[in-house]
């Protein structure tokens, strides 16, 4: 029995459609068939050009010829003698995060906490990991840990759900920053991949009042078409305060002036950064700034650049900033929960199908988007 996967065999060069031997599902795995993985814009760093050193850290990437893939999503084939919850023919979204299961971390209940935490399909800090589960999404069937699947409802579809990638890392940093009802919440970077994701979740939260930053005018008015009582967007640029067809506009006084307006001169509650790496670690402190005294920010854009923190201003202003990286199992389950009830809406979401063969095209052409509406899913049973 064998399959279709898309492995990279050098960096830098596009990846092969090799035929490989289907795997057998070790006694606590199951066996995936997949239906729809996600294309994260940031795979093009991965297996191009190394976040732009064009120098690997092999420490941290998968062994080669590697099979790539971060959010699949399918049907449980098979499954191994040991796992009882689940059976052949449930959908699930299988979450890559990978733990050792043994640390101090691990039993005390924090996986995300694990030194050896790795993404299956995608990188990570263990290597004996990636060889455990060296099947990512850009193949057809994939070996997962039982206890990393989020059954779907049938009113989750596979695309919808290919995005839970992102969706839970905003959800995940969202639950600790305490967003909902009475809660100001500030996306900076709303118009993107994972800022959309965390205005659509604002909105099903409960949060009554979402702000967000952007650069593109046009995106910024579609997030606040979204729901034009409770999102209000501001478009960065280097001119004094303005609008732009509805769109406040200006550089980072009228931004301040903004955000005081918005909130009663108080400054916003909490903040979401979800600025993508290349930007500079400016562009998070002018939005560290809009903050309230006592206000919280956590961090899941992946921005790599020094933030200009003076820490009498974080202390005097009893300001908390936080890290955040994915999500468990159990917030995926309570996602995917959310959607079938009807409060989490990602109907916006453009999802753009391609097959498993159209890979390197999808991956080079990953700059043609609409922000974040726009939804790359590799379906692997186009296959051929
Ligand atoms: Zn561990």
């Amino acid at each position: 029995m064998t399959m279709i996967a898309a492995r990279l065999h050098a960096y830098g060069e596009p990846m092969r459609l090799d035929r490989i031997a289907i795997p057998e599902p070790r006694q606590s795995d199951v066996l995936v068939e997949v239906k729809a993985c996600g294309v994260v814009p940031n795979m093009t760093r991965v297996v191009q050009n190394f976040f732009g050193t064009k120098v690997p850290d092999l420490k941290i990437m998968p062994p080669l010829p590697a099979i790539f893939g971060l959010d699949p999503v399918g049907v449980i084939a098979k499954v191994g003698s040991e796992v009882r919850s689940i059976a052949a023919g449930q959908r699930v979204y299988v979450n890559p995060a990978r733990r050792c299961g043994s640390c101090r971390m691990c039993r005390s209940g924090a996986p995300l906490d694990c030194p050896d935490f790795t993404f299956q399909g995608y990188f990570g800090r263990s290597q004996a990991l990636m060889k455990a589960y060296p099947y990512g999404g850009f193949c057809q069937f994939i070996t997962a840990p039982e206890d990393a699947l989020v059954r779907l409802p049938d009113s989750v579809g596979n695309e919808a759900a290919a995005r839970f990638g992102y969706l839970g890392t905003a959800y995940a940093a969202m639950k600790k920053l305490g967003v909902g009802p009475g809660v100001t919440f500030l996306v900076n970077g709303i118009s993107g991949q994972l800022g959309l994701c965390a205005a659509m979740l604002a909105l099903a939260m409960g949060a009554t009042r979402i702000l967000g930053t952007g650069r593109n005018v046009a995106l910024l008015r579609r997030v606040k078409a979204l729901a034009p009582q409770r999102i209000e967007v501001f478009g960065f640029t280097e001119a004094p305060a303005g609008h732009d067809g509805g769109v406040a506009t200006g550089d980072q006084p009228a931004f301040m002036g903004w955000t005081r307006k918005l909130t009663d001169g108080y400054g916003v509650d909490a903040l979401l950064d979800c600025l993508p790496p290349g930007q500079p670690g400016a562009a998070i402190m002018r939005a560290l700034y809009s903050l309230r005294r006592g206000g919280r920010a956590a961090n899941v854009g992946a921005v790599m650049d020094m933030l200009p923190l003076n820490a009498f201003w974080l202390m005097t202003n009893r300001i908390s900033l936080q890290g955040s990286v994915w999500f468990t199992t159990g917030e995926g389950e309570e996602m995917a929960a959310m959607v079938a009830a009807g409060t989490l809406d990602l109907s916006a979401l453009e999802h753009r199908i391609s097959p498993l063969t159209e890979i390197n095209a999808v991956i080079d052409g990953m700059d043609q988007r609409n922000g974040g509406f726009t939804n790359f899913i590799i379906d692997p049973t186009r296959a051929n």
